[in-house]
């Protein structure tokens, strides 16, 4: 009885004749149960296979985001230099005084260190001779001074800046960046 083969049960694939016990219906279709194998087998890979080119696709996606993200970044970051590193560079040109130390100084000093901004550029390019700068507050020309292979520039009368006047305000071909001693 089990091995009986029944004449209308044929595979709809393979068109070969099996048994009962070897039906499988899909999709309301007889299959014996080699094909319904094989089927299923089809089945699963081609589900795979979508799952597979959708991760793939979501992958692509987000490395897109990814890259977009990146670039953007990088403009930005370009952005910011363009608008900083000019300033910065200007900054150091001295349009804006920066010196050493921590002192809090008045409009004349800070008119005296920038002058020694530029003088430190004269320095840095050998074009000291051509300076005719004065301190703002004395009007007197700035000292320069020979030290071995140093050039040092000071301020003439550091002690008529600021409330109680400093010890010492100057720039040097090694130390480029203006310096008020207290
Ligand atoms: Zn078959
Ligand atoms: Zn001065």
């Amino acid at each position: 009885m089990s091995n009986e083969i029944i004449s209308n049960l044929k595979c709809v694939k393979c068109n070969k004749e099996f048994n009962k016990r070897e039906l499988n219906l899909i999709n309301g279709k007889r299959y014996c149960s080699q094909c319904a194998i094989e089927f299923a087998n089809e089945f699963v890979k081609t589900e795979s296979d979508l799952l597979n080119e959708r991760a793939k696709e979501t992958s692509e996606v987000r490395s897109k985001k990814w890259k977009t993200l990146i670039i953007c970044l990088f403009v930005i970051c370009m952005g910011i230099n363009a608008v900083l590193l000019p300033r910065m560079i200007k900054s150091l040109k001295g349009n804006k005084v920066i010196r050493k130390g921590a002192i809090k100084t008045d409009v004349k000093t800070d008119k005296c260190i920038k002058n020694l901004w530029q003088i430190s550029r004269m320095i840095q390019e050998d074009s000291l001779s051509e300076m005719a700068l004065v301190c703002p507050v004395s009007k007197k020309p700035y000292i320069v001074q020979q030290k071995d292979e140093n050039t040092i520039v000071f301020c003439p009368n550091p002690n008529r800046h600021g409330k109680r006047g400093y010890r010492a305000i100057r720039v040097s071909r090694f130390s480029p960046i203006p310096e008020v001693l207290e």
